[in-house]
C-alpha cells in the first residue's frame, strides 16, 4: 500500500485545519484534527470540576471519557463527539480555548489522546493537524509540514473566524490567548510544540490558502510517488 501519513504541526490559527481539510480531501485520506481531541477533554475536565493537580481524579475522567467524530453527511463536514454528544460548536468557544493548553499539558491526558491518534492512524492514510504529530505521535510521517505565521495575521484569521460564529471578541483579547497557549505549548515537559528535524517549516503569513493546499500536495504526491516506486522495484526483486 502506498498511502503515506501527512502530519501538519505549527502554531495556533496558521491555518493547519483549513490547509490539512483540503490536503484530505485532495488525496481521498481521512482527516484528524488532534486539537478538537483535546478540546473535548478540556470541555469534560470543565463540566466536571476535575481537579487537574490531581493524577487519580483525571485518570478516572480520562476513563469515561470517549470522543469519536463522525461524518455530517449534510454539511459534508466532520464533526465532534464527547461521550455521543456533538460539541463541534461547544468546544471552539473562547471559555474552552482559553482552557486548553492547561489541560493538555498534563502528561496523562497526553498519554492517553496519542495512543487514540495513533490507533487512527494505524492504517496511514490520514492527514492530522496538531502540535506533536510529526515529533511523538507519527515520527515516521512520509511527510511533516511546520506552519508559522505573524501573530497579528494570525489574530485577525481567528477573529474572523469567531465572527463567523457570532462570536464577537476584542482583537488583543485573541493576540494575549494565541500568545498565551503558544507559550504553554511550547514549554510543557511532554510533547512540547516544536519543529521535527525533519519538518518543512511553513510561513503562511501572505499565502492563501489555495497556495498553502497546492505546495503541501505537492510534496505528498512525491512521497506517494516514492513509496510507490519503492514497492515496485521491492516486488520486481522479490
Ligand atoms: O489546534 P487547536 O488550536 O484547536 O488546538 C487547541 C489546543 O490543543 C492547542 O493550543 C494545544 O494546547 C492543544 N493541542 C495539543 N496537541 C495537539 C493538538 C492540540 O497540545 N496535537
Amino acid at each position: 500500500m502506498n498511502k503515506i501519513i501527512v502530519a501538519i504541526d505549527g502554531y495556533s490559527s496558521c491555518g493547519k485545519s483549513t490547509t490539512a481539510k483540503a490536503v484530505a480531501h485532495a488525496l481521498g485520506y481521512i482527516y484528524i484534527d488532534t486539537g478538537a481531541m483535546y478540546r473535548s477533554a478540556t470541555l469534560y475536565m470543565m463540566e466536571h470540576y476535575i481537579d487537574l493537580s490531581n493524577p487519580k481524579a483525571v485518570e478516572q475522567a480520562l476513563a469515561q471519557m470517549s470522543i469519536q467524530f463522525h461524518h455530517n453527511n449534510r454539511t459534508g463536514k466532520n464533526e465532534t463527539f464527547l461521550n455521543g454528544l456533538n460539541v463541534e460548536e461547544e468546544i471552539r468557544q473562547m471559555r474552552v480555548t482559553d482552557r486548553v493548553s492547561e489541560v493538555s499539558a498534563v502528561p496523562i491526558v497526553r498519554k492517553a489522546m496519542v495512543a487514540q491518534q495513533q490507533r487512527m492512524g494505524r492504517k496511514r492514510g490520514v492527514v492530522m493537524d496538531g502540535r506533536d504529530i510529526g515529533t511523538v505521535v507519527f515520527p515516521d510521517a512520509e511527510v511533516k509540514m511546520f506552519m508559522t505565521a505573524d501573530l497579528n495575521i494570525r489574530a485577525v484569521r481567528r477573529q474572523q473566524e469567531l465572527l463567523a460564529k457570532n462570536e464577537m471578541v476584542n482583537l488583543n483579547v485573541i493576540k494575549e490567548n494565541l500568545a498565551k497557549r503558544d507559550q504553554i505549548d511550547a514549554n510543557r515537559s511532554e510533547g512540547p510544540l516544536r519543529q521535527a528535524e525533519d519538518a518543512i517549516s511553513l510561513d503562511t503569513s501572505y499565502l492563501t490558502i489555495d497556495e498553502q493546499v497546492d505546495l503541501v500536495v505537492g510534496y505528498c504526491l512525491s512521497r506517494i510517488f516514492e513509496k510507490q516506486q519503492a514497492l515496485n522495484s521491492a516486488g520486481t526483486l522479490g
